[in-house]
């Protein structure tokens, strides 16, 4: 891709719009860009450097997703809302063409890094309700004071914010070859373990020759405040322009958006819920394959009706692509027999939830989860839910457990 028309290649020290931007190190790509680490002689900060392809399909989209930036960025001056700010965009020529660069603020590892992280076992409850109440102030924002549809959340594009020094981050070092891909490594178990081993002495070693390491370690795993921003409004859409048919990625897809019948804002509050669970259980909600006879929208509409019941018969038929799915008694026409387990008994057989987080949990995510997309809360109504303060029992045993560490670690100092 790095040729006419796709990715300008950078080297660390490359400066760009007139010397007031220096490359440090990549920080990730996308389809239409790679993102660098970018040091900013003005403000004397750091900041994420997204260079995009140069071909005019990628121009148009960068030029749209900076429209979508600057309206998120005027309209948050006091940056409350929970949605990454543009600082600064400009052209950059080099020998690959012209590319739009747009220049973000610098955050730090995604929920997908941090769900990698924990090994796919989930996150615990209270870090979880965190995390929600922060998508959920962006999501309110986009919706209901800006029209803007995200249409690609998922933990991807949610970054947490970056608390460390991103010069010499120790802990970052040692995740990000591995962790970079760990599908295309064949990572394991055992050799995530290995990384975890590497992380613990890095960090003993850190305690006993005084240095900062080890409560940056212990804040990078263990923060208690967990804030994050949502990222990547490349396919963003005001609600009364949608431009696109096909919306989310696959996992995170609304059922409206698999049966064509029309999407708006409640289909970023089903790839939420979606998001949600994956981050309390590790697991994907719904992880749609294709079989013999039947194709992987199907599977994913029978996934969805096995844990959440059958779909009313009105919204099935309902669809301009209802025909290639469902009979005109709203059954599913390749897949027959379903395997219908309710969400609670789902976290507590499988995930061993304790009995009422599981409940309280449920009561949570299952409207959001309503099949008709109009009768979904909105954000601003998830945002009152009882569920975002509580606590826990889960949490209430995180606490004297992490009560039970001090205490040893002062043992051991004294
Ligand atoms: P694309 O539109 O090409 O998919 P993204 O905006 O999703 O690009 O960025 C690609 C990757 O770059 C992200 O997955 C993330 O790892 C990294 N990234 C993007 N924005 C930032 C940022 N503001 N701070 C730190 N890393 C970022
Ligand atoms: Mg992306």
């Amino acid at each position: 891709s790095y040729r006419k028309g796709g990715y300008h290649a950078v080297r660390i020290g490359d400066s760009f719009a007139a010397g007031r931007y220096i490359a440090q190190r990549k920080l990730g790509w996308g389809h239409f860009s790679t993102v660098w680490l970018a040091y900013d002689t003005q403000s004397s900060k750091y900041v994420a450097l997204k260079i995009q392809k140069s071909a005019e399909h990628f121009a148009q989209a960068a030029l749209h997703e900076i429209e979508v930036l600057l309206s998120i960025t005027n309209g948050d001056p006091s940056n409350s809302k929970c949605v990454v700010r543009l600082i600064d965009h400009f052209k950059h020529s080099g020998p690959n063409g012209q590319h739009l660069c747009m220049v973000l603020e610098f955050l730090g590892d995604s929920l997908l890094r941090l769900i990698r992280f924990r090994r796919y076992k989930g996150i615990e409850l209270n870090k979880v309700r965190e995390i929600c109440k922060c998508v959920l102030i962006a999501l309110d924002y986009l919706h209901r004071e800006l029209g803007i549809i995200h249409t690609d959340l998922k933990p991807e594009n949610i970054l947490l914010l970056s608390t460390i020094n991103p010069a010499k981050d120790p802990i970052r070092s040692a995740l990000t070859p591995i962790l970079k891909r760990p599908e295309a490594s064949g990572l394991n178990g055992r050799s995530m373990s290995m990384v975890e081993k590497r992380l613990k002495s890095r960090a003993r070693r850190a305690s006993i020759g005084g240095e900062a390491e080890a409560p940056k370690l212990a804040k990078s795993m263990d923060g208690i405040n967990l804030r994050c921003k949502v990222v990547d409004f490349g396919n963003a859409c005001w609600a009364d322009k949608p431009f696109a048919d096909e919306i989310q990625t696959r996992q995170y897809r609304a059922p409206e958006v698999i049966l064509g019948s029309g999407y708006s804002f409640p289909a970023d509050m089903w790839s939420f819920a979606c998001t949600a669970f994956e981050l309390a259980t590790g697991d994907m909600m719904f992880a749609p394959k294709g079989g013999k006879g039947f194709s992987e929208d199907e599977d994913h509409l029978a996934l969805m009706m096995e844990l959440l019941g059958k779909m009313p018969k009105k919204i099935a038929i309902g669809g301009a692509r209802s025909k290639d799915y469902f009979d005109r008694h709203g059954d599913l026409k390749r897949i027959r027999r379903l395997k219908f387990r309710p969400l609670d008994r789902f976290l507590v057989d499988k995930y061993k939830f304790f009995e009422n987080d599981a409940r309280e949990f449920v009561g949570f995510l299952c409207p959001i989860l309503d099949f008709a997309p109009e009768k979904r809360p909105t954000a601003q109504q998830c945002l009152q839910h009882p569920w975002l303060n509580v606590k826990s029992s889960h949490q209430k045993e995180m606490n004297v457990q992490s009560n039970v560490k001090v205490g040893m670690a002062n043992l051991k100092i004294n």
